[in-house]
């Protein structure tokens, strides 16, 4: 993971909104008894903001209240005040390139599976972060393996929330593919379908076509969605579908998208091999385009 913070994350200088009030992030901390560490009653965002502006802040902040819903809590902010709080974030810490990570929990009121009488607490951090993988390999193409973990049954879990729960295997998966000297790791869903990546979506090329799992039982990343907008505004045709595992012989271009990894071409997944082409290239480009277009946007305005 490529990163500039040399200090613990518990360490840096500057600032974390929490609850409503700026302290300085040495100072940001939450008791061993808290509910959301114990039963990972947790959701989170991540994000970038690019040249002072956070990209699709909005869709963002909406996505965290509704994974707070989905887990049966409610955030005691509006949507206008989570993006109010992490423009200051990132103003606060003279951060206009940053990553910023918005986390809600329960507290540590009562601690059992039952929940009802817990605060709801909310915390926004930002550093920098350029590439999240190495911007040498990134360059010819990320390297995956096969995950043993699948993705979990919707009925199993909250499959479509961006819940802290569901990260468990996504680390031991991380972890893994980091020790066998890979990027990251594809993997599959509970039907052996082809799902996404520890922390990203996949896209395919065949024959001037994309095609993506449809999410069913996984993110539908907000990257994701803006990669199959920019695609059709070039015409290309994007196929939502079941891909199983066996076909992805027949793909000649593979890449991820999410607000970390942004558009990365992959050049091998365990056997399978291919080459990052222009389809690949230009959608990058049109990425980063779009995330810069939104500060002119926001100029205007
Ligand atoms: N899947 C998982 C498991 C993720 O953690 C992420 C990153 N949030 C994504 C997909 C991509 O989502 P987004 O494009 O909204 O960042």
């Amino acid at each position: 993971m490529a990163t500039t913070n040399t200090l613990p994350f518990d360490q840096m200088p500057g600032w974390v909104w929490f609850n409503g009030k700026l302290v300085s992030n040495p100072d940001a901390m939450i008791h061993v008894l808290t509910h959301g560490l114990h039963y990972a009653s947790a959701v989170f965002e991540g994000e970038r903001a690019y040249n002072g502006v956070i990209f699709k802040s909005n869709e963002h902040s909406e996505r965290l209240k509704r994974s707070a819903y989905i887990l049966d809590f409610e955030i005691p902010f509006s949507v206008e005040e989570i993006n109010a709080a992490k423009d200051l974030v990132i103003e606060k810490n003279s951060l206009p390139n940053a990553y910023i990570r918005a986390i809600s929990w329960r507290g540590s009121e009562q601690l059992g599976v039952s929940a009802m009488n817990n605060k709801i607490h909310l915390a926004i951090a930002c550093w920098e972060w350029p590439s999240y993988f190495d911007p040498a390999q990134r360059a010819k193409g990320i390297r995956l393996c096969l995950a043993d973990f699948r993705r979990p049954d919707p009925r199993t879990a909250p499959a479509l929330a961006k819940a802290s729960c569901l990260y468990g295997i996504c680390t031991i998966e991380k972890h893994r593919a980091e020790r066998l000297g890979y990027a990251d790791a594809m993997m599959l869903d509970w039907q052996g379908r082809v799902a996404e990546c520890t922390g990203a979506n996949m896209f395919f090329i065949k024959d001037g076509k994309i095609h993506t799992p449809t999410p069913d039982c996984f993110l539908d990343g907000i990257t994701r969605q803006t990669v199959i907008e920019l695609a059709k505004r070039r015409n290309i045709e994007v196929i939502e579908r079941r891909i199983m595992p066996e076909e992805l012989s027949s793909f000649s271009e593979c890449f991820i998208t999410g607000t970390a990894a942004e558009v990365t071409a992959v050049s091998e997944i365990a056997d399978w091999r291919f080459t990052p082409g222009a389809i690949t290239n230009q959608l990058a480009q049109d990425y980063t385009a779009e995330t810069l277009a939104k500060k002119d946007k926001a100029a205007a305005a």
